[in-house]
């Protein structure tokens, strides 16, 4: 398969597994600048799973996935999404103590991440690499080939967290 396809398949599984929508979008405020996707179990009104992956817009509404722009780039960061949405789906969605204590902390964060605490911060690592994971496993039944950009785009992402929490500082490789 082409990486347009590998996107557009990946696009209706999580749709079929239940993500309510998935959206381009453009970064609406500061702290979005930079940030490739975003996941999020209960979006207000519907309080249902969305997925947005960011863009400054073209594709709306209703997006159908793009496979013509960069569909390589758009099905990791998609695919790591999915892999935050499997991790909340195979958490009794959402409802184990190990993933309340996660989101505890991402709500922590996401208020200020320079007020999250050692041990919350872990959480969230650890869930990030975990949505890495998953997000392999499924790209893996996808057939897809380009790991080494897989494995690139996952040190970026993990490492702009560690960064973004003080954990590791801008310039340290
Ligand atoms: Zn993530």
């Amino acid at each position: 398969m082409t990486n347009g396809e590998i996107l557009a398949a990946l696009w209706s599984w999580a749709k079929r597994e239940g993500v309510d929508h998935i959206v381009y979008h453009s970064p609406i405020n500061d702290s979005e600048v930079g940030v490739e996707g975003w996941f999020h179990p209960e979006v207000m009104p519907l309080k249902r799973p969305q997925t947005w992956l960011f863009r400054s817009r073209q594709p709306q509404p209703h997006d159908e996935p793009d496979r013509v722009t960069r569909p390589l780039f758009d099905a990791i960061t998609l695919s790591h999404e999915y892999g935050h949405f499997r991790s909340w789906k195979d958490s009794a969605r959402g409802q184990t103590p190990e993933w309340q204590a996660y989101f505890a902390a991402a709500m922590v964060r996401d208020e200020d991440a320079k007020k999250v605490s050692f041990d919350q911060a872990k959480l969230i690592m650890t869930e990030e690499q975990r949505a890495w994971d998953l997000g392999h496993v499924a790209l893996s039944a996808l057939s897809f080939t380009d790991w080494s950009e897989f494995e690139r785009r996952r040190e970026i992402g993990v490492r702009g967290h560690r960064v973004n929490m003080g954990l590791e500082s801008e310039g340290t490789s």
